[in-house]
């Protein structure tokens, strides 16, 4: 007897994975960042590949462990790894997720890259561009606190690559 196989629609998975946030950042989903690289549905189950945002970052295994989780009711077989082969930008950030990251005081990272690291930080909440790095470390290694001196808030930003 041959059991049939029951495939999952990527589609499906997708949903899902709109529905699991980054354990850092809640209410901004792992495909609004824009780190789920591809999504495979057959016969053989699930394959997730995902691209971790900051080398060193320690939610590289929290976000697996939560992709996993989620999309475990869908199929027997779960596959999700980390990909190096494709470097995250800030530019696989949806405009949802920009929005999220402003709404949230996180400062969204600067679109390029390092040529904008020397360039202060703007302020998610005035704009301003008068803004220092207070620690460089932050609450994990993916992200650093500045301070305003146009509105005098701190907030945090992504640390780019
Ligand atoms: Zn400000």
């Amino acid at each position: 007897m041959v059991a049939t196989k029951t495939i999952t629609p990527e589609e499906e998975v997708w949903d899902a994975l709109r529905e699991v946030d980054d354990p850092e950042i809640p209410g901004l989903s792992v495909v609004d960042l824009g780190i789920i690289r591809s999504v495979r549905s057959g016969e053989d189950g699930i394959e997730v590949e995902y691209m971790p945002t900051f080398t060193g970052c320690p939610a590289i295994e929290a976000i697996r462990e939560v992709i996993e989780e989620r999309l475990r009711p869908l199929s027997e077989r779960v596959s999700v790894r980390v990909t190096w082969e494709e470097a995250w930008t800030s530019d696989r950030i949806s405009e949802k997720g920009r929005e999220r990251l402003r709404m949230g005081g996180f400062a969204p990272p600067p679109r390029e890259g390092l040529i904008e690291l020397r360039r202060a930080t703007k302020c998610p909440y005035c704009g301003s561009h008068d803004t220092q790095m207070e620690n460089a470390f932050g609450p994990t290694l993916c992200r650093s606190i500045h301070y305003c001196n146009g509105c005098h808030q701190p907030f945090e930003g992504f640390k780019p690559l």
